[in-house]
This record gives structure tokens, sequence and C-alpha cells, in this order.
């Protein structure tokens, strides 16, 4: 068997160190004198499984935790089943999450202005950046500055700095006094 670099249960950014070998190493070969776990998991090689079923229930969407109880076993156990037959398991946790227009919350263009810049974050990550001046001065604060009003859109949000933003908004609305008057969202 060839040496994985990498632990894919800790997400793609995961590297095994020699380290974390080692005691990987060490972990399981205590395992392995210890009589009852290796009878109990000689036992788990021997359960058939219709792997082909529960392929296709992960594939619809159902996550580990709810297959398994169906077939009387653990979680790990079918985890392990799967990743052998080289099937990709999606990161824990994230089976059920809903993105974007199929998430609960999701209010489209009536989105507040938190939520707005939540969902801009999350996608994009905070603006590091300005797109105007060019700066990236970690001492300034950045925003996401939405640019013709389809706050729907993350296409139609630049990164700024504030003081890009501030004059942005100033030649795009007019003053605060202005902007208030003609019931201007923030963005
Ligand atoms: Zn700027």
């Amino acid at each position: 068997m060839t040496p994985r670099k990498r632990s894919y249960r800790k997400g793609p950014g995961y590297v095994l160190t020699e380290a974390i070998r080692q005691k990987m190493r060490e972990s399981s070969r205590k395992r392995w004198q210890d009589k009852r776990q290796r009878d109990h998991l000689s036992k788990l090689r021997t359960i058939t499984l219709p792997v082909e079923k529960i392929i296709s229930l992960y594939k619809s969407g159902l996550s580990l935790r709810k297959i398994a109880p169906r077939f009387g076993v653990n979680y790990d156990t079918i985890w392990r089943r799967l990743k052998s037959e080289g099937v990709l398991i999606r990161q824990k946790g994230t089976t059920g999450h809903h993105w974007g227009k199929d998430h609960h919350k999701w209010k489209g263009s009536t989105a507040g202005y938190t939520a707005l810049h939540t969902r801009l974050n999350r996608r994009f990550g905070k603006p590091k950046s300005c797109d105007v001046c060019g700066t990236s001065d970690p001492s300034k604060v950045y925003d996401w500055a939405n640019l013709t009003g389809h706050y729907d859109d993350p296409k139609d949000f630049k990164r700024m700095c504030r003081k890009c933003h501030i004059n942005f908004d100033f030649v795009k609305n007019g003053s605060r006094r202005d902007r208030k008057r003609k019931g201007v969202k923030r963005g």
C-alpha cells in the first residue's frame, strides 16, 4: 500500500505529518494487542452489508448517521465500508446544509443588510483589499459595496475600502440626507 499523505477525514488542507502517523501506528498496535478490540474489528470485517444500497442511499443525500441504524451497525462501520469502496465521503455535518435558494432563511432580494453581507462573506470571505484603489493595507476597513442595487446578485458587489465605499456611495446616491429622503438602502 502506498502511504497516504493526507487524511481526507479532516478536510483537504489537513496534512498527515510523520508524528501523527507514528501516533496512529502506535494506537493501531494497541488495538491489535487488545483481544477484545481485535475480535470486535474482525467481526466488523465479516458483517455483510448491502453496499450498493448503502451507496445509493448515501448519494441520495442521507447522512451516514441516518443510514447506519437501518442496518444495525455503527456510523463508523459504514464510513469505513464506503471509504474502501472509494465513495467520496462528504465533510462531517454538512448533510442537510442548504445554501442559497434552498436555505430556509433565504430571503432573496429582500435579504436584510446583515444577512446579505454574511452571505457574501461566507461565499467569498471577508474583503481584505479594495477593488477601486487597489490597497490591501491590513489596518484599513473593507466592505462589500453594492454597485447597482441588485442586492440579490453576488456579482453586483465589489470589495472596497471604507474610504472608496463612502466616496462611491456619495457619487451614486448623494449625501446621507439625500439618501434618507430617497429611501436608498445601505449596501
Ligand atoms: Zn479603496
